[in-house]
């Protein structure tokens, strides 16, 4: 016989813990959690890389210091969770060429405000609605160097050429994790007050690991019947279904009867960004390491070649690592070919920057979201000016299957914050429609 909960929550990531959270609060505690892989926190992952806790997928808490406090800011002060500021401006006077000379200041100065002057203008195109411009490349952003600040501007999210709310209402401020529990230490504490959690593991019989669900039915009457890859059967009142929205536009999850027409538009509207961090280990380190050095780039004719790096030093002291941040088109490359080849090209690059002489690295890292089908890509990327329209329609419930996640968040989509806020309001919406429906049965009437 199948086992039936009040509620099913498909994903232990943020925004279902989140909404887990929200339910348990409200008393509403018998609810089941079925996650696909062997553990919580979905794009929330820590490794250990040679003995070096890395963050392979959310790494800062962006959003700090603003008009309005970031929720995970706040969470991270409670858990103690330990962070450092990332002071990016100086990231544009360290850009390298292609034989290993930094741009002079003036000259790499020139370039940023181009590019800071030519985003601001695309998006005065957006908003008053010439969107023949909007869409077609400057021209000016031509030479290695441009592409590289632009790269870094937009690939890599800078407030100054992204007005999103995430820098306008919380803050211009991003801080990086480097926390031997990992940023996912955030989801134990939030687990902490409803499910049992001895010794920072969660043994609770309402968490279910490695359950993928391959199937959704929803039953007029009595509710929704969701069966596992393993052949388990789970029924329920309420289902929240909190995957990525590159698993709802893949074919993982069938819905019985099919996701309405105007659901399935919107969700496949929605660009879905590839973002990688590739690590490499070094016997020791050969990059410059003194104030100010802690981001450096690479300009190379091909846009988001090997373009945004990072050395660990001022997290991890000694750890001798440099993290390559790879988006896209490249990270999808990246993905196909093995760990040697990718190794082989940082290695060419890194020559490039600091000669022939340096070590190579003893080993590599390749975080692989797009090729994950429990994420394929790494976070939803709506436009700047979205169709509000497409995001309530991706939000919004359809009978008795609610949905969740960082992509429903229409303020911080994209987000750890927005993926936690979203599962609160999604745990909410529910709480709301819980009500109605027993209201329905005082009446003796049937719930809608
Ligand atoms: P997820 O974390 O994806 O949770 C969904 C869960 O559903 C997963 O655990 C998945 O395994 C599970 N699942 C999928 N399919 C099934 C199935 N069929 N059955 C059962 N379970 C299923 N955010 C920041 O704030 N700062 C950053 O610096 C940052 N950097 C990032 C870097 C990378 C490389 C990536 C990938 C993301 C980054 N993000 C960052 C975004 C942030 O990680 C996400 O917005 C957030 O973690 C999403 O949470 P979620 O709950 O919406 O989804």
């Amino acid at each position: 016989t199948p086992s039936r909960s009040y509620v099913i929550i498909i994903g232990a990531g943020v925004s279902g813990i989140s909404a887990a959270k929200v339910l348990a609060e409200n008393g509403v505690e018998d609810v089941l959690i079925l996650e696909a892989s062997d553990r919580i926190g979905g794009r929330m992952r820590k490794e250990d890389f040679r003995g070096v806790p890395v963050e392979l997928g959310a790494g800062w808490i962006v959003g700090v210091g603003g008009k309005e406090s970031n929720p995970i800011w706040e969470l991270a002060h409670q858990s103690g969770l330990r962070t450092c500021f990332s002071d990016y401006s100086h990231a544009r006077y360290n850009i390298y060429d292609r034989s290993g000379k930094i741009f002079p200041r003036g000259v790499a100065a020139d370039s940023y405000k181009r590019a800071v002057d030519s985003a601001n203008q695309g998006l005065m195109i957006q908003q008053v609605g010439d969107l023949s411009k909007s869409n077609q490349p400057s021209s000016t952003l031509m030479t290695p160097i441009d592409l590289a600040i632009d790269f870094f501007l937009h690939d890599f999210e800078m407030a100054e050429a992204v007005p999103i709310s995430t820098f306008t209402d919380l803050g211009e401020r991003e801080f990086l994790v480097a926390d031997e529990r990992g940023y996912e230490c955030l989801l134990y504490k939030m687990a902490q007050g409803f499910l049992f959690t001895p010794d920072g593991k969660i043994l609770d019989s309402r968490l279910k690991l490695n359950k993928v669900v391959k199937e959704i039915v929803q039953n007029s009457r009595n509710g929704v019947t969701v069966t596992t890859e393993d052949g388990c059967i789970y029924e329920a009142n309420y289902l929240i279904v909190s995957v990525s929205i590159g698993v709802l536009q893949s074919d993982l999850i069938s819905f019985r009867p099919p996701l309405p027409r105007w659901k399935m538009e919107a969700v496949n509207m929605v660009d879905v960004k590839v973002y990688t961090k590739v690590f490499l280990k070094f016997p020791h380190k050969f990059w410059p390491c003194g104030p100010n050095k802690e981001f450096f780039i690479y300009a190379h004719e091909r846009r988001g070649y090997y373009t945004f790096w990072q050395h660990m030093e001022n997290a991890f002291p000694g750890s001798n690592i440099l993290v390559v941040t790879l988006t896209n088109g490249e990270s999808m490359r990246v993905e196909e070919q093995t760990d040697e080849e990718t190794l082989r090209e940082a290695m060419s690059v890194l020559r490039d920057m600091f000669g022939p002489d340096i070590p190579n690295a003893t080993d590599i890292l390749v975080p692989r979201w797009w090729n994950n089908r429990f994420q394929r890509g790494s976070y939803s990327n709506y436009p700047v000016n979205p169709n509000h329209q497409v995001i309530r329609n991706i939000k919004a419930p359809v009978g008795r299957i609610f949905f969740t996640g960082e992509h429903t968040s229409e303020r911080f989509n994209g987000y750890v914050h927005g993926g936690y806020l979203a599962g609160i309001d999604t745990g909410k919406a529910l709480l709301e429609e819980m009500r109605k429906g027993m209201m329905h049965c005082r009446k003796c009437d049937p719930p809608p």
